[in-house]
């Protein structure tokens, strides 16, 4: 079976097909998910003992792409004091009154926690750059700043998992018009999300330079073909078990001899 991609030199977004499923079909793949779940709320657990570390999982993609969905499916089974989501929005007046990366910072998960990071510090070179709300002199240096940010973390016990969740145009149009035909749905639609659309060009451009210029030694990105709901839960699980075992988490050694302890 076909590793999930990790990025490691220069990549054209469309020579990545969003329908790939890696020979799966969806039965299969949901029996593959489920333990890599399970074994996720493990890992944590261990995390959380152990106290020296913490993961992001960053969720990047076009609307719709399914960054709430993959979060709750692959986080299903880790306990929920262990988990700290960050929904970023488009920046309030007091983030916007320091520099881009001050919020980002503050949603550093505690160690021991997985953080979820919906959005992140790249929309500001990706919605900010798309609809120019910012000069390109002040996007262009966001790459290195990131990275160097980026590095800064992975340095200090954080481990950091990006993954571009990538649907096609095609894809989109279909849950967007989900979200017009189901009233459950209904209130997921936004107006906006159609003007992003309208860039859908421009947004692919922007995330094949986000992708080229951060994938870096400690923190790649991942491109999760997720057209199908299932291969993407899989992949994006995978990794993050992939990524927990390598952390080699051991359960503490006890700070005394705890054979000496009666309870009485
Ligand atoms: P949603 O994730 O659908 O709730 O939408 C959040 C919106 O906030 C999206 O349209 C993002 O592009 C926007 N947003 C997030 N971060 C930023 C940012 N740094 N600058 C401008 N808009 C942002
Ligand atoms: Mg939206």
């Amino acid at each position: 079976m076909s590793q999930p991609l990790k990025v490691v030199s220069r990549i054209r977004l469309k020579n990545f097909n969003p329908e790939f499923t890696g020979g799966m079909d969806k039965e299969r793949a949901r029996e593959a998910t489920v333990p890599l779940c399970l074994r996720i709320g493990e890992l944590q657990e261990r995390l959380y003992a152990d106290a020296r570390r913490s993961v992001i999982i960053l969720l990047q993609g076009m609307d719709t792409s399914g960054k709430d969905g993959v979060a709750k499916s692959v986080l299903e089974f880790v306990s929920l004091s262990g988990i700290e989501t960050t929904n970023f929005k488009a920046p309030s007046s007091e983030e916007l009154a320091h520099d881009f990366l001050w919020r980002v910072h503050q949603a550093e998960p505690r160690h021991g926690n997985i953080g979820v990071f919906n959005r992140s510090q790249y929309e500001d070179v990706l919605v900010a750059r798309v609809l120019n709300l910012v000069p390109k002199s002040t996007w262009k240096p966001r790459y290195a700043q990131i990275n160097a940010f980026e590095k800064h973390l992975t340095e200090n016990g954080v481990v950091l998992l990006k993954f571009f969740l990538h649907i096609s145009k095609e894809e989109q149009a279909k849950r967007l018009q989900a979200r017009l035909d189901d009233p459950a749905k209904n209130w997921k639609f936004r107006q906006d999300d159609l003007k992003m659309r309208a860039h859908w060009k421009e947004f692919q451009t922007a995330y094949e330079d986000a992708i080229n210029h951060c994938s870096t030694r400690f923190a790649r990105w991942h491109i999760v073909p997720s057209n199908h709901k299932w291969y993407r839960d899989y992949v994006v699980a995978k990794t993050v078990v992939d990524a927990l075992e390598k952390l080699k988490l051991k359960w503490p050694e006890p700070k005394e001899d705890l054979s000496k302890i009666r309870i009485v």
